[in-house]
């Protein structure tokens, strides 16, 4: 089954983690955070129109500027969004350079700050030479984000300061039947984008289609596809070992076909990942296993086990593959 995203981390587990998420078949890529991202290829970086980060630790954000300067000249906005201080640590970004130069470039950046389920909207565009402007707030109607293809979701978490878990989900994949499609005598092409969306978007069933010189409708067409439950990623990082944290976490990655969790510390140093609150490769192992989770990838190792024989990923999928006594 073909599915309408794919996602692979940038760094290595003991860089800064980031996710690199490319909608197929359209000219778009989201970030899970924004640490080092100078492994991206230009063309890649071109193709980012979303940033979901965590909190804004050096590591979560330092690659704010590689990839505001490249996109200085492209017309699509930019979102990002993030914890309630979003807004405030790309204002300071911004003040750090001088803009008298760029008042015709096209970038505009649109900001979105969540505090629980409030969202605050605000822009920066490079020609008001990225003064900021306040757009309004809304209430999170479940999801922070959703388009045709795609549903993000996102827990407010404690990582001492408030830290942002997200999900991805396809909306529902579809799948197109390709004898029965030859039955029809169509061709395949980009008309069957067109049907997908129409059936995503639930139009109605005398919605017609042009393909090959012919007229078809909806409703006639309907059997080819079938439909299938869509794809589901979680990224998780940066949080603290408390009960509400682990439990709130469980249910928010439930199901996930993949499981991006950091894995900072080893379990015998507890009492250091609880000082600097962040879990441990074992619990993130539990939290994998006890949500049902079909691939746990750890990231986010501390330097302190470069040489050490025992990884912080053996130990996550020793945890991770126990099986339920
Ligand atoms: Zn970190
Ligand atoms: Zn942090």
């Amino acid at each position: 089954m073909k599915s309408s995203f794919v996602h692979r981390p940038l760094n290595s587990p003991f860089d800064d983690p980031v996710v690199f998420v490319r909608v197929l078949r359209e000219k778009r890529a989201f970030l899970l955070d924004l640490g080092d991202i100078s492994r991206l290829d230009p063309g890649d970086l071109q193709k980012i129109t979303h940033v979901f980060v965590t909190h804004t630790h050096i590591d979560h954000f330092i690659g704010f500027d590689t990839l505001m300067r490249s996109l200085l000249r492209r017309d699509l906005p930019l979102c990002i969004y993030g914890p309630a201080n979003i807004a405030d640590c790309v204002e300071g970004k911004l003040k750090g350079y001088t803009w008298n130069l760029i008042r015709d470039y096209p970038l505009r950046m649109d900001v979105f700050s969540v505090d629980h389920d409030i969202v605050r909207h605000t822009s920066f565009c490079a020609e008001s030479a990225f003064e900021r402007r306040d757009e309004g707030s809304g209430r999170m109607a479940g999801f922070l984000y959703r388009d045709d293809l795609l549903t993000v979701k996102t827990i407010q978490l404690d990582h001492q300061i408030p830290c942002l878990a997200y999900s991805i989900e396809e909306v529902f994949h579809i799948n197109i039947n390709k004898s029965l499609l030859k039955d029809f005598g169509l061709p395949v092409g980009p008309w069957l984008s067109d049907f997908k969306r129409a059936i995503r978007a639930g139009h109605p069933a005398e919605t017609e289609f042009a393909v090959a010189g012919r007229r078809l409708t909806l409703g006639e067409m309907r059997r080819i596809a079938t439909i299938a439950e869509g794809q589901k990623i979680a990224y998780v990082t940066d949080v603290s070992i408390t009960d509400d944290n682990i439990e709130r976490l469980v249910e928010f990655v439930r199901n996930s076909d993949t499981l991006y969790c950091e894995a900072y510390f080893l379990d015998r140093d507890i009492d250091r990942a609880r000082t600097r609150f962040h879990l441990t490769a074992k619990i993130t192992g539990t939290i994998a296993r006890r949500a049902a989770v079909r691939r746990l990838v750890v990231m986010h190792f501390s330097p302190r086990y470069r040489e050490s024989s025992e990884t912080p990923e053996s130990e996550a999928m020793r945890e991770f593959m126990r099986q339920n006594a």
